[in-house]
């Protein structure tokens, strides 16, 4: 095939067997968000650049080097977006969402972030997330960890998962605490690595993080974010720490832990996996009060999430196998009209059918076979003749022929009652 028909570096085409993960995950995600009171919400995938240079930071990954930016023939400067939360807060603000305070709302879609693809990281990928806006107390965090936590739960993922917890404090305690670390970090600068040294002065928050050894090493003795904390932030977490435990959610306290973008303030959290290597986040999350603000919108307070859902396909379970087709088979120019009716009135009555189109017998019920179907129904001419058809009972290798007038009710009837 030539270059050009091949998918796009970094994405990928979901085949049936993988997008049955998919969908099994939204649908639970979405199901189980619903319980807690979260209704949908859907912005689009393409954005005003703005929009992501304004709420992410200049030093983060995205806004750095991970950005499909463009400009389209009108002129606009583009982005394929490549989170949701920013969008959300857009559309809070377009749509004049803050008289309908508090909101709790959820999204899924594609994501875009030009990186480095290996499994687990691609340049299209699939989020789903929840924010709650206009609470500004700790009960919202709980409640968006718990959701999180049950979703993890009842896809049956957490076995490899860890729940990791920090506060990064207000915004008084965090200037108090960069004054500190920037001073701490100043003169070791030959020690740090180059990305360190670029971020204490723009960002040097985000120098925690860092993955680099030389600068793990220069941190062990840095100024702790938890010392630094004012009374009342300190209280918030407290609150939120207190939560889960009334709510039996284990977690480990990570000092470590700030994320990468600018928006985030108080709690920050990231559910990881030790089964996919570096890519071991797989849900995160935090408080984000000033983000709408920092937007031109009314000040409100905002908590949320998003999952990966690439990298929680990697995690689940096999799933049961979907609910078995029934194979009609019909042999012949009338047996064919006979069937498409047939057909029907069993979907009708919420039966999966497959309907046989052509090859002979043999080959069609090699199908059926191979489908995983229940039962097959042969019609031929000289079934017609009789009114019957020809039902076969796959599993049990037995057959029977039923009066075409009973075939509704006689299938929809074995098939619950599928012999084992
Ligand atoms: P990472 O550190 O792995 O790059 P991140 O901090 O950039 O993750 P977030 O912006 O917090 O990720 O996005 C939330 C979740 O979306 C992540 O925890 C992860 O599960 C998923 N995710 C992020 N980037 C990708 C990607 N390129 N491919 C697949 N999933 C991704
Ligand atoms: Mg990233």
């Amino acid at each position: 095939m030539s270059q050009s028909l091949k998918t796009v570096k970094g994405m990928r085409d979901l085949l049936p067997e993988v997008a049955r993960k998919f969908r099994h995950i939204e649908t639970v995600a979405t199901d189980l968000s619903q319980l807690y009171g979260f209704e949908e919400i859907q912005t689009p995938i393409l954005e005003p650049t703005a929009l992501f240079l304004r709420t992410l930071g200049d030093t983060s990954d995205i806004v750095t080097k991970e950005m499909y930016r463009f400009t389209d023939h009108g002129g606009d400067d583009l982005v394929l977006r490549p989170e949701g939360t920013a969008g959300v807060a857009r559309a809070f603000i377009n749509e004049g969402l803050a008289q309908h305070l508090p909101l709790k709302l959820f999204y899924h879609g594609p994501m875009f972030r030009r990186e480095r693809p290996q499994r687990g990281r691609y340049r299209q990928f699939f989020q789903f997330g929840v924010e709650i806006l206009g609470v500004e107390k700790p009960q919202a965090d709980i409640e968006v960890i718990a959701c999180g936590y049950r979703i993890l739960k009842s896809l049956g993922v957490l076995g490899t998962v860890t729940l990791h917890l920090n506060t990064i404090g207000d915004s008084a305690s965090r200037n108090a605490f960069k004054e500190k670390l920037v001073a701490y970090l100043s003169d070791k600068k030959d020690q740090l690595s180059k990305e360190s040294v670029e971020r204490l002065e723009k960002n040097p928050l985000r120098i925690l993080d860092s993955k680099d050894a030389g600068d793990k090493a220069v941190l062990t003795g840095a100024p702790k974010l938890k010392d630094s904390l004012t009374e009342e932030a300190q209280l918030f977490f407290n609150n939120v720490v207190e939560g889960l435990g009334i709510l039996e959610i284990p977690y480990v306290i990570d000092e470590r832990l700030v994320r990468g973008l600018d928006y985030y303030g108080h709690t920050v959290f990231e559910f990881t996996t030790t089964a996919l290597g570096a890519q071991s986040a797989i849900l995160a999350g935090g408080r984000y009060d000033g983000l709408i603000s920092d937007l031109g919108g009314p000040k409100t307070s905002g908590v949320g999430w998003a999952f990966g859902v690439d990298r929680i396909v990697e995690l689940l379970p096999e799933l049961p196998v979907a609910k078995k087709p029934i194979a009609i088979i019909p042999m012949g120019p009338e047996a064919e009209t006979m069937a498409l009716k047939l057909a029907e009135d069993l979907r009708s009555n919420g039966l999966s059918i497959e309907l046989g189109f052509s090859g002979n017998l043999a080959k069609r019920m090699k199908r059926a076979d191979k489908l995983g179907a229940s039962h097959a129904v042969i019609l031929g001419s000289d079934e017609i003749a009789k009114q019957v058809a020809m039902v076969k009972f796959l599993k049990l290798g037995t057959q029977e022929e039923v009066p075409i007038r009973d075939l509704v009710a006689r299938l929809s009837h074995s098939s619950t009652k599928e012999p084992s």
